[in-house]
């Protein structure tokens, strides 16, 4: 069972005004009592919400685990993913550094012509400027990860297959990327996003909250 919106603000109202009617819930979310009858039945009937004759709505404190599951499978990169920061492949090392104060991040992406060639991380520049390269001079793309190794998800993969992805390659952010082919048939990637640990500890917090009943807004 997937919780809606406007089906987790009827949670929120019931747990904060508890015992509410219908007509409080109604006037409440500027709705007709008829416009809220299938919501408040699907609440009830997931054990969510325990309606009491006479009284009204009490929240009984449990989120069905089929509703929290539905969340986990439905979430998609979409709903979560985080802006990324791009930089161009000729961009120096120093600049790239300079970057990822600004930006305050911890993962640059790097590309050519707009499309992803590859990720630089903060070790890898630290690396960089610990040794001997003229960090002035040397483009990023000399110390980067290269593409095809670059691990990447999609607007429609899941929020678990990012997790998944992130600790089993251990690394700390993935591009959120758009597969766009050439007149040639070459397939190119641009990047629309990231994911990163912090986007999932968000997501989690986020999903936490909809258990307790505070999330209003998806
Ligand atoms: P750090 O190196 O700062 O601990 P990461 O763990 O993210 O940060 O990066 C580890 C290594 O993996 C780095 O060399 C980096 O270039 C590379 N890397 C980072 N993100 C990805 C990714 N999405 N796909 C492939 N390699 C990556």
């Amino acid at each position: 069972m997937e919780i809606s919106s406007r089906q987790r603000k009827i949670i929120s109202i019931v747990k904060n005004n508890q015992p509410i009617t219908s007509e409080r819930i109604a006037d409440t979310l500027n709705l007709s009592r008829a416009a809220l009858r299938s919501d408040l039945a699907v609440l009830t009937m997931a054990g969510i919400l325990n309606a009491k004759p006479k009284v009204g709505y009490v929240y009984t404190g449990k989120t069905s685990a089929s509703s929290i599951i539905a969340y986990l499978q439905n979430t998609k990169i979409k709903d979560i993913k985080a802006e990324a920061t791009v930089v161009d492949e000729n961009t120096s090392i120093y600049d790239a550094i300079v970057n990822l104060f600004l930006e305050d991040v911890g993962t640059l992406f790097i590309v050519k012509d707009g499309f992803l060639t590859g990720v630089v991380s903060r070790k890898d520049l630290l690396k960089s400027a610990m040794g001997n390269t003229d960090i002035n001079r040397v483009p990023v793309g000399i110390v980067m990860t290269r593409m095809p190794n670059i691990v990447t998800v999609y607007d429609d993969s899941t929020v678990i297959e990012a997790a998944k992805k992130i600790l089993e390659r251990e690394v700390d952010s993935l591009p959120v990327v758009e597969k766009i082919k050439d007149k040639s048939g070459t397939e190119n990637y641009r990047v629309v996003g990231k994911v990163s640990k912090t986007t999932i500890t968000k997501f989690f917090v986020k999903l936490c909250d909809m258990v307790e009943g505070k999330h209003e807004d998806k």
